[in-house]
């Protein structure tokens, strides 16, 4: 591991000043379960790590007049059990779905919205685009787990956030300060998430000097019904290979408007527009899923080893949909 600095501050504007020096060499250390990881191998650099968990303004769940806001240090449990959140079932069911006491305990939901690709060349430091001799890797080599939409520039890993379709289906927000100390704005989560161009480039909106102090969610209305479905490989801890929350506002069983947000199956968090255009007005029926589910994996471009998740990526859609609803088989939660 490459030597570093370790920095802890207290105050937002100490955080902002820490992550300013060394040219914006630096890092920001969350629960830490993916960063460390990253030190270990080498993969990034940073000259300091600041770790912001006693940042006390960062902590909590708060109800605010327009929604709720939830602090950068909250862990996966620690949103588990907060009545703040009962309303807002995808993300719950989310959680739930990590099956890792370890990870529910010390990972944060903000760490996962930052956190870097699981791809498997970019772990093996060839970068986000994993070129070798200006060459694809993922293109030539293994790409199972890779994107099956967004995939035609060089950037082909799929986006490692599990609450981000959440989040953007129930059109969050995130707090982002730095990196003059006074700045300060609230980003459309939708507009947060980005696809490198060059391997130098992140796969979010945020510059050096910059992080993330909460994530600010509306109020869930009481005709809102959200739902989440990740298809999974084993029962333990694990990383989906395609994924869908839905957020419906549904009126006397007809949907009146619909949000479709795809996870793992892009460089981004993939809003499925099309699809949610063609569910409102209709009640939710197997039929009806089952036409939107089609809808949303139409445009689908698998890569010559990942076209299984074309399909997993449709049955992600209708389930969701159908959970939403209280209509899913218990059997297949
Ligand atoms: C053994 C292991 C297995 C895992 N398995 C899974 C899995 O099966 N499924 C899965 O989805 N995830 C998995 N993960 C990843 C982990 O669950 C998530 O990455 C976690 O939620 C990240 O939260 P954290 O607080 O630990 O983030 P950290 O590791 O502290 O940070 C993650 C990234 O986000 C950045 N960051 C953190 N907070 C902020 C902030 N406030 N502002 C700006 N940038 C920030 C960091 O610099 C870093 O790049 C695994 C991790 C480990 C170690």
């Amino acid at each position: 591991m490459n030597p570093f600095e370790y920095a802890r501050p207290t105050t937002e504007a100490e955080a902002i000043d820490f992550l300013n020096d060394h040219g914006g060499q630096t890092a920001v250390l969350s629960g830490g379960t993916d960063l460390m990881n990253l030190l270990k191998r080498d993969v990034v650099q940073p000259q300091r790590v600041v770790d912001i968990k006693h940042v006390s303004s960062m902590n909590g769940i708060q109800r605010v007049d327009d929604g709720v806001l939830i602090g950068a240090n909250v862990t996966l449990d620690q949103a588990l059990a907060a009545h703040e959140l009962v309303e807002y079932q995808s993300l719950l069911q989310v959680i739930d779905g990590h099956r890792s006491i370890q990870m529910q305990g010390m990972g944060t939901l903000v760490g996962d919205l930052c956190q870097m690709p699981s791809c498997w060349y970019f772990r093996n430091g060839y970068g986000l685009l994993a070129l070798k001799d200006g060459a694809s890797l993922v293109e030539q080599g293994d790409n199972r787990y890779h994107a099956i939409f967004g995939n035609s520039g060089p950037a082909k890993f799929v986006s490692a956030s599990r609450f981000a379709p959440g989040f953007i289906a129930w059109e969050a927000k995130v707090r982002v300060i730095g990196p003059q100390p006074t700045q300060e704005e609230f980003v459309p989560l939708e507009y947060f998430f980005a696809t490198p161009k060059t391997n130098t480039q992140g796969v979010t909106i945020l510059k050096p000097g910059q992080l993330v102090t909460h994530v600010w969610l509306p109020i869930a209305k009481p005709t809102m019904k959200s739902a989440a479905y990740e298809v999974l490989e084993s029962n333990g801890l694990d990383r989906p290979q395609a994924a869908a929350s839905v957020c419906l506002n549904v009126q006397s069983d007809i949907v009146r408007e619909a949000r479709i947000v795809l996870g793992h199956v892009a460089p981004t968090p993939w809003i499925a527009h099309e699809a949610a255009r063609a569910l409102v007005g209709h009640k939710v029926t197997e039929d009806t899923v089952s036409h939107v589910a089609d809808i949303a994996v139409s445009r689908a471009t698998p890569l010559s080893m990942n076209d299984y998740k074309v399909q997993m990526t449709r049955a992600a859609v209708k389930r969701a949909l159908l959970r939403a609803v209280d209509q899913l088989d218990p059997e297949l939660v």
